[in-house]
């Protein structure tokens, strides 16, 4: 993948809703406000193909040169995430069964059966009539597959997939048994077609309740590589006209559904689609584009979508206040992306996203506030021009994130129906953030020798070979901190039997023979550095083997057990945190450990206020972010010029932010 010659500013475009002039005057605004890309063709399938036999490319021809015209790039997406109504009468195979067994009608969109031959075929079949109709145009820089992937089938096309996805993985039934345990609750499988796909009618309660987590999580996967096949077979139709095309589809945030890591090895560049609520913290956004950031290795990703102004799905659309848009547009820059992109570029007039927010609203002028604020944003990206693209970003701290352990925990019959993956993550994430320190969240397979501290919250599952990365991680020099309910099970969801925390038993030092849920009412308690705080959700009693005690258990029988371990290993230090506790603890637990692995926070900075690092041979770039609703002040030891203002600061200089604002500094 090419690095962006500019970061592209602009977002999605759906002129097939409004008449030639309107387009004209969405040029002319789109001028005045420096937008540079478009995303064309993301809903249009039903124009494109009005019958099996027919493909029509006049309109989005049109649009093509309007755009070409007026000096626009273009990312082309293929259509496919909502198929034609013909489409479905023709082939009801296409339509989705949903988890309660539910089958659809036409409607909607992200509707189509993943494993539906004919949806398969016409979509591969469109994406391929799309590359060879548009191969030389030269200003489409992107090719976006379908659009926001996801969800899941539960009919008998997928079932069937099923089954095959299964024989290619265990090979025999008897494997298959073994890995799910079917002598439990007389499970035995004698024949393939005896296996049902698992939802509301076979072996689950609700979405994450399930009698056979074996069952449930093989289907999650399954699901995510049904759908993940869809986006393989369009980006290989593209392919096969366009080897050089650069293929990508957007993702999104806290999303479960799809093995994004999986995923992002299929693309040529990673984008996702940020819509934080009005209350999400700024650490949430953050964790979330660093996931991103990390999905290809810290190769630059593109802010695919996000609104201007207003959502029009989420319960309480609160409109981003005067300069939020743009904080939290160079939030995603800081933390690496090299666009700037919105849903939508004018809002529709019918349908479910007319309310959502938009470039152009209603009003149709540029004589509106969020209009202003593009436009401001605009003139500034383009004075920073390349500066900042292809930049990376410096870490020396990964969380392991994994959306295997993810399914696996949630699934997890108990111990406490409170605990979510995602929380365990964020703890450990926030404390970082606040504290400036750039965090790469990596799968957990990643090279981890580049990094001096790695931490691995809630490693409920462990699958084959971590155990020994983390030990060879940790004998070289590496600080590894693992939390609470860790290396229970293997990738089948098997307990791995022997004592708690399994394979990690001797890296860590400890044994764990029980595990308490903590009820939200009576938290217990634990000491830490001559600081008290709450132990709460799961407070794991252990032992200390060949680990340091640290911290220990306040309340009730358990008092005076290990809370807080550290065994040393090799040249390196494994911790062990045996509970859940508040932010504060996390601060200065977090705190110290970057003391003791000396690694340097990016700068020290009032509360609230953000700072990121991006490098690259063309300099060093620091942003600072205020979140807060007031003025700021950052004392800047190395002073830098500031590429917004052209302000040039001495070292040991400071810098006033104002509320909500922003200033990137190039050392
Ligand atoms: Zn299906």
């Amino acid at each position: 993948m090419k690095e962006n010659p500019i970061i592209y500013y602009g977002g999605d475009y759906n002129p097939e809703q409004w008449d030639e002039q309107t387009m004209e005057e969405d040029m002319r605004l789109f001028e005045e406000a420096g937008i540079t890309i478009v995303t064309l063709n993301v809903f249009s399938w039903a124009l494109l193909q009005p019958s099996e036999d027919t493909y029509d490319f006049t309109t989005l021809d049109r649009i093509v040169d309007t755009v070409t015209k007026h000096g626009l790039s273009i990312c082309m997406a293929t259509s496919t995430a909502a198929h034609p109504a013909w489409m479905a009468r023709k082939y009801p195979d296409i339509l989705r069964t949903e988890f309660n067994g539910m089958k659809r009608k036409y409607g909607s969109r992200h509707n189509s059966c993943p494993n539906s031959p004919n949806f398969r075929r016409l979509s591969r079949n469109l994406a391929g009539a799309l590359a060879e109709h548009y191969k030389d145009q030269k200003n489409i820089v992107a090719w976006h597959i379908s659009n926001e992937y996801g969800g899941a089938c539960y009919c008998e096309n997928c079932e069937r997939a099923f089954r095959i996805w299964l024989k290619e993985k265990y090979k025999t039934l008897d494997a298959l048994n073994k890995a799910w345990g079917t002598n439990f609750w007389s499970h035995t499988f004698y024949d393939w077609d005896e296996i049902v796909a698992p939802n509301l009618l076979s072996e689950h309660i609700d979405e994450t309740t399930t009698d056979f987590q074996g069952i449930s999580l093989d289907y999650a996967r399954f699901n995510s590589d049904s759908i993940l096949q869809n986006c393989v077979d369009e980006r290989d139709a593209i392919r096969e006209v366009l080897p050089d095309a650069a293929v990508t589809t957007n993702m999104m945030y806290y999303f479960k559904d799809l093995d994004y890591q999986k995923w992002a090895k299929e693309l040529d560049f990673t984008s996702w689609d940020s819509y934080p609520r009005y209350y999400t913290k700024p650490a949430s956004v953050a964790l979330w584009h660093d996931v991103m950031r990390s999905l290809r290795h810290g190769q630059p990703f593109w802010l695919m979508e996000q609104t201007p102004s207003v959502t029009n799905w989420q319960p309480v659309n609160r409109i981003r206040r005067p300069g939020e848009m743009r904080l939290w547009s160079y939030q995603a820059v800081a933390h690496g992306a090299d666009s700037v992109m919105f849903f939508q570029m004018r809002r529709s007039a019918a349908a479910s996203e007319k309310y959502h927010g938009a470039v152009i609203d209603h009003v149709g002028t540029n004589q509106t506030r969020v209009f202003r604020e593009v436009k401001a944003l605009g003139g500034e990206l383009q004075k920073l021009g390349n500066q900042t693209t292809g930049a990376r970003t410096p870490a020396k701290v990964a969380i392991l994130f994994d959306w295997n352990n993810w399914w696996a925990v949630e699934y997890s019959s108990g111990p406490n129906d409170r605990l979510r993956y995602t929380e365990e993550v964020h703890r450990y994430y926030e404390a970082l953030f606040e504290q400036n320190v750039s965090v790469d969240l990596v799968d957990v397979y990643a090279d981890l020798s580049a990094y001096q501290l790695v931490i691995a919250p809630t490693l409920y599952m462990v699958k084959p070979g971590v155990d020994e990365a983390l030990k060879t991680f940790v004998k070289n020099g590496g600080e590894l901190i693992v939390s609470f309910f860790s290396g229970i099970v293997d990738e089948n969801d098997h307990v791995t039997l022997g004592g708690y925390p399994g394979k990690l038993r001797d890296l860590l030092g400890i044994w764990v023979e029980e595990i308490d849920a903590v009820p939200e009412e009576a938290p217990n308690a634990f000491t830490y550095q001559g600081e008290t705080y709450p132990a709460t959700l799961l407070c794991d009693l252990l032992h200390a083997e060949t680990a340091e005690v640290h911290a220990t258990y306040r309340d009730d029988f358990y008092s005076g057990m290990p809370a807080i371990t550290c065994n040393h290993y090799g040249k390196g230090k494994a911790w062990y945190v045996a509970t859940a506790s508040d932010h504060a603890f996390y601060q200065q637990f977090l705190k110290d450990r970057i003391e003791e692995c000396s690694i340097a926070p990016v700068l020290d900075t009032p509360k609230g206020v953000e700072a990121a690092l991006r490098e690259s041979e063309k300099g060093t770039f620091l942003f600072l972010l205020n979140h807060n609703k007031t003025e700021e002040t950052v004392l800047l030891p190395h002073g830098g010029l500031d590429l917004l203002t052209d302000c040039s600061y001495a070292p040991q200089s400071s810098l006033t932010l104002p509320a909500k604002g922003v200033a990137i500094l190039k050392k």
